[in-house]
């Protein structure tokens, strides 16, 4: 089993500018792309905010180039779902589905994932009616009544980007006062196409039976009051879950399950480093997720130049979790 210099686990923008800067300071790293190769940004359309193109760019062409752009000086980027880590000693290993491999440092760039409101009808309808995505899905929708349910900018961003298509957006918000920015709810509270159900939880999504959306169950939850509303589509904007499961007993987290990092990119692991929105709840952008993703790279090359040469050598046997 080969070992490695440095193993990048997530390919999104922060894991792969990690790859382009440790690639081009000649440390061959791996990375493993993880189930959401490629990252957020592959479930968008157009990316306007990306310095340098004025016109925008779509985020799947936006991904495919940084990884071109890596694998030019020599990243390696593998299929492959990362199942356990061991952080413990060196080498450290990482397991995939069908692999192990061990590396002298690792950078965790395994991103964030959109955050589900639980139900089952929910999960069963997710992709047949139930989005997390509106500019993946709202085309889907052209002339036909819609439900977005969240109170924060991700929620009026996308209800206001539905009415491109949708015939009416219902925001549905379990509290009577917005979370998101003024400027956000403002132009939401202008929209003649968006209406509000405030104080409501969403008890139940139908039609699972029929395998598509018809409606929605709303409780309000200071009246105990239940209603049917009728919708087509169903779009949970609740925000993100840090994908940091497999780290937790191993590095320090924060509350809210991010990883704490201090000094740049570092975790409270020595030698292992993270970026990105794993480790981001305030800017989660594309290009904050890049930069902090070059700052692991240099943070990791730092740190592999001070390493004693025989830490990390294969004798010193990661133990089995
Ligand atoms: P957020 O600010 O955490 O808002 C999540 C919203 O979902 C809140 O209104 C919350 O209700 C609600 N919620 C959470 N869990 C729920 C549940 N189980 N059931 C029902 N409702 C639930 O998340 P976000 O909107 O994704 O934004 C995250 C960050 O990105 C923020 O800092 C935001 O400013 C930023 N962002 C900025 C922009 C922009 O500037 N264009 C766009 C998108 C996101 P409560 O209010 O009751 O907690």
């Amino acid at each position: 089993m080969p070992l490695h210099n440095v193993i990048i686990i997530g390919s999104g923008p922060a894991g792969l500018t990690a790859a382009l800067y440790s690639a081009r300071a000649n440390l061959k790293p791996l990375v493993i792309e993880g189930l959401e190769a490629g990252g957020q940004l592959m479930l968008t359309t157009k990316v306007e905010n990306w310095p340098g193109f004025r016109d925008g760019i779509m985020g799947p062409e936006l991904m495919d180039e940084m990884r071109v752009q890596a694998e030019r000086f020599g990243a390696e980027i593998i299929r492959g779902h990362v199942t356990s880590v061991n952080l413990r000693s060196q080498p450290f290993s990482v397991r995939t589905s069908d692999a192990e491999y061990t590396s002298r440092a690792i950078i965790i760039a395994t991103g964030a994932s959109a955050r589900l409101l639980g139900l089952p009808s929910e999960r069963g309808l997710l992709g047949h009616g139930v989005s997390t995505c509106a500019t993946c899905d709202g085309y889907f929708f052209r002339g036909k009544p819609i439900a977005v349910v969240g109170g924060g900018d991700s929620a009026m961003e996308e209800a206001i980007f539905l009415t491109r298509f949708a015939s009416h957006v219902i925001v549905v918000h379990r509290r009577d006062t917005l979370r998101a920015s003024k400027i956000m709810q403002d132009k939401a509270f202008a929209n003649p196409k968006i209406s509000f159900e405030w104080n409501s939880d969403v008890e139940e999504i139908t039609d699972l039976g029929k395998g598509e959306v018809t409606g929605m169950v709303l409780r309000n939850n200071k009246t105990g009051a239940r209603k049917e509303v009728p919708v087509e589509g169903v779009f949970v904007a609740i925000g993100h879950t840090p994908n940091a499961a497999l780290f937790k007993d191993q590095i320090e987290l924060d509350a809210n399950g991010y990883i704490v990092t201090h000094m740049g990119a570092r975790t409270s692991v020595r030698g292992v480093f993270a970026c990105g929105d794993v480790q981001d709840h305030v800017y989660r952008q594309a290009i904050t997720a890049a930069g902090t993703g070059c700052m692991a790279a240099i943070d990791a090359e730092h740190y592999l130049d001070e390493l004693p040469q025989h830490l990390g050598e294969p004798q010193v046997q990661a133990a089995d979790l």
